[in-house]
């Protein structure tokens, strides 16, 4: 049973995952997929994956588009209760938490930003179904929705798919961040994420991409060279909102997005993460859900571990227009 971990100085909760891996040469870099090697995330290879708990088939025909099931080797253990306790001075909790894959595409060979529209706005859409079932247990207190592509970003299957943790506690990245918008909303009635984006769509030179309903920017103090955020134009604390025609204007801009980075960074692995309001709070005026997305092209060592700087090559302005000038075969 993984179990979490409190650090008593800075508060930040570790998950000990022992069943993952345990001994020295289970970090010996694995061997790279092999081309036509077994994919469980194929069809066909379905008996080989847990039960699914979401799908995505058109009708009188069972062949599916996509697939939620849970991870068959969870950092976490749904069954069970928190069972916070003590140990002099630690903290410790049972690994209770909810771990989610999303299968993207039933194509082996497809990543995501190479998918039609309407397979995208699927797969936002199984985000957003997935949310709102794991708010309604209440052990759950945030669900982080990620996405890693490429094995540099810790993709360890190629098969293009997303990943759900839902966690007893909000964590404190989370935390960090909704603390600070709610300083700011204390002071001055405004949603900090809704004066950022006014104030670069007035300014300009940060933002990469804006259609009916989003707005991409690359972040005035970008931690990594062409970090970038999706925002929803019109305040929104939670992707729980998320409604109707907001999934399809989501999917275009996704997806201009990834081709623009695919094309100037050459394909680059990436991370993404969905960043929204705690499970079990309702709608706020301080909060603004957006996605992160960091292509992995520079490594984080000492200097970053040690101070929590970072030190970004690319200055965002210029990264903003390398992206606005890639050359797409469309536009979404
Ligand atoms: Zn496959
Ligand atoms: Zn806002």
């Amino acid at each position: 049973m993984p179990e979490f971990r409190q650090d008593p100085v800075s508060g930040r909760w570790v998950i000990i995952a022992s069943e993952r891996g345990r001994r020295p040469t289970d970090f010996e870099p694995p061997p790279p997929p092999s081309p036509g090697g077994f994919c469980p995330f194929c069809p066909g290879n379905e008996p080989h994956t847990p039960p699914e708990i979401y799908s995505v088939r058109p009708a009188k025909d069972d062949k599916w588009l996509l697939r939620v099931i849970p991870n068959k080797f969870p950092v976490l253990n749904v069954e069970g209760d928190v069972g916070r306790v003590g140990e002099g001075i630690y903290d410790r909790m049972n690994g209770l938490g909810a771990h989610e894959v999303i299968i993207e595409t039933p194509l082996h060979d497809t990543p995501l930003a190479q998918l039609e529209l309407p397979a995208i706005e699927e797969v936002l859409k199984a985000y957003h179904a997935r949310y709102v079932d794991l708010k309604r247990d209440f052990r759950l207190r945030y669900a982080l929705i990620f996405k890693n592509q490429g094995e540099a970003a810790g993709a360890t299957l190629t098969h293009s798919h997303s990943q759900l943790i839902a966690l007893p506690v909000v964590p404190k990245r989370a935390q960090e961040e909704l603390a600070g918008a709610r300083r700011h909303f204390e002071y001055k009635e405004r949603c900090i994420f809704c004066d950022i984006l006014r104030q670069e769509l007035a300014e300009g030179s940060r933002v990469v991409l804006e259609n009916e309903g989003f707005v991409v920017i690359s972040p005035y103090a970008a931690r990594f060279p062409f970090e970038t955020w999706i925002l929803p134009k019109n305040h929104q604390s939670s992707y729980e909102a998320v409604t109707g025609g907001q999934f399809r204007s989501f999917a275009r801009i996704l997806k201009n997005l990834l081709m623009r980075l695919a094309k100037t960074l050459n394909h680059p692995p990436y991370n993404y993460m969905i960043h929204t309001t705690p499970l079990q709070e309702g709608p706020n005026d301080y909060y603004h859900w957006h996605v992160e997305v960091i292509p992995k092209l520079t490594k984080v060592a000492g200097f970053e571990w040690g101070s929590g700087f970072y030190v970004n090559p690319t200055p965002p302005e210029d990264a903003t227009r390398f992206l606005r000038e890639a050359r797409v075969e469309r536009e979404f």
